[in-house]
């Protein structure tokens, strides 16, 4: 090789000042301070347990707002400010009754079903008719007019082949979110949906439904994975199985609440800007631990690892607590509107809402010379265990920042045990494992160090 290529070869890697090896250090510095000193675990518990679910619109939402705001505010930094935006107001209301009314073989059997996120409610008179199973979207559309009057169940599951499990719930998903406009379109009462999980267990999962707004509104409940398999089961052997379904969730009118947000100001480039948090919201069932407690209290956690360090940024760093990501994702749209309104420039935005897992990777969306940039820092992470850069992926709040040019990064960790805790009641603080949530702050931290110390170059 000729000497002075390898000189370009050296100096584009930074081997050649001493940019690895100091870099190493300081990122071994994060984990350290992390690993030894971080009260993230704690920070966790108390949204938890003191402020507990905070689906939009709630009194616990409310509370997570000031919880973080003066979490924040006691880590001293340089801004914590809230960003006003409205969001939908989704109440479950009394607990759902869901039952096989005439089954030959058992007769009445009691389900416990869980009203979907935006759902309708049936009111006291309640709805009852016979059930007809599908595994999909599509075969629903393709019974097309046997649906009429029917309470359609859909009980696709999750692909256990695909050892990535957010695209098997990307797919079944679909079930969820648009199976009930679907139903509704082709004459349905009601839907019926098998929990979006691998797992087999009892517990039954919620997760938003989007209504067509061209289409009637039907209710929809979840029940969970041996139910529909007991379900599916009574079934086959009688067609004509019927069930009657009675809840009282309703959508009120939007309500004013806030983005949270905490900033340590950039010493050199202060309009330049890295975002790095999860969503406050969760769903009213459970802590919202995993989902996504973990990845507010990292974000936070992020930047009190920064002060804790006495490490300046060139940029301006900012914790963002998202609200609304659930069942709307007004936080995120509303966080974009107002950044762009007030000429911030965001190079990169971090989300973390995979779950407070040990950390693989991360995911990103940008352009070619963004992710080259991102994938070049890939070495300072693998001896942390973190090997998977190559992904597609960022996050539902940060995707907006997009229209800045911002490079998005999705915190990406283990993915096996999410889809066991995600919308249920056992999504709760003692779910996380606090060597793992440390771990994820602790790499979130060190890439928001080299993004702030090398920028993105545009
Ligand atoms: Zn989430």
């Amino acid at each position: 090789m000729k000497k002075s290529l390898l000189i370009v070869l050296l100096a584009s890697h930074g081997i050649l000042f001493g940019q690895n090896k100091s870099d190493s250090i300081m990122i071994k510095n994060i984990y350290n301070e992390v690993l030894t000193h971080s009260p993230i675990y704690e920070n966790l518990r108390f949204l938890c347990k003191e402020v507990g679910n905070r689906v939009s619109g709630s009194t616990g939402a409310s509370a997570a707002v000031e919880y973080t705001r003066q979490l924040m505010l006691k880590y001293d930094f340089d801004t914590v400010f809230l960003q006003p935006i409205m969001v939908p107001n989704w109440k479950r209301g009394a607990k759902e009754i869901l039952k096989i009314t005439n089954s030959k073989k058992l007769g009445t059997v009691e389900l416990n079903g869980l009203a979907l996120g935006n759902s309708i409610g049936t009111g006291a008179k309640g709805v009852l008719g016979e059930i007809i199973e599908v595994g999909s979207i599509e075969e629903a559309e393709l019974l097309g007019p046997k649906i009429k009057d029917k309470i359609v169940f859909y009980n696709g599951p999750m692909d256990p082949t695909l050892l990535e499990t957010f695209s098997a719930y990307g797919q079944a998903v679909r079930q969820r979110s648009a199976g009930a406009s679907v139903a509704a379109a082709l004459g349905a009462k009601a839907i019926i949906i098998r929990s979006i999980t691998q797992s087999l267990d009892d517990v039954p999962h919620t997760g938003s439904l989007r209504y067509d707004p061209k289409i009637k509104q039907i209710p929809a409940m979840a029940i969970s994975t041996k139910q529909a398999a007991l379900l599916s089961r009574l079934l086959k052997d009688q067609a004509d199985l019927s069930i009657y379904m009675e809840n009282y969730a309703e959508m009120l009118p939007d309500l004013p609440s806030f983005n949270v947000v905490g900033q340590l100001n950039g010493s050199e480039f202060p309009n330049e800007f890295i975002a790095v948090g999860g969503h406050l919201d969760s769903w009213d069932v459970g802590e919202g631990a995993h989902d996504d407690g973990s990845g507010c209290m990292q974000g936070i956690d992020v930047l009190r690892t920064f002060k804790a360090l006495d490490i300046t940024p060139k940029r301006s760093l900012r914790a963002v607590m998202w609200m609304n990501e659930e069942n709307g994702g007004r936080g995120g749209k509303g966080y974009a509107k107002y950044s762009t309104s007030h000429n911030e420039n965001h190079i990169a935005a971090i989300e973390s809402d995979r779950g407070g897992f040990v950390p693989r990777g991360f995911t990103s969306s940008g352009s070619d010379q963004q992710i080259k940039t991102l994938i070049s820092w890939k070495s300072f992470f693998e001896p942390y265990g973190l090997h998977d850069f190559d992904k597609k992926g960022g996050g539902a709040d940060i995707g907006p920042l997009s229209e800045q040019g911002a490079l998005l990064i999705g915190l990406l960790p283990d993915g096996q045990r999410y889809f066991r805790y995600h919308h249920t009641n056992q999504d709760v603080f003692e779910a996380v494992d606090r060597r793992e949530l440390e771990l994820g702050s602790a790499s979130m931290a060190g890439l928001v160090y080299l993004l702030d110390k090398y920028g993105m170059g545009k």
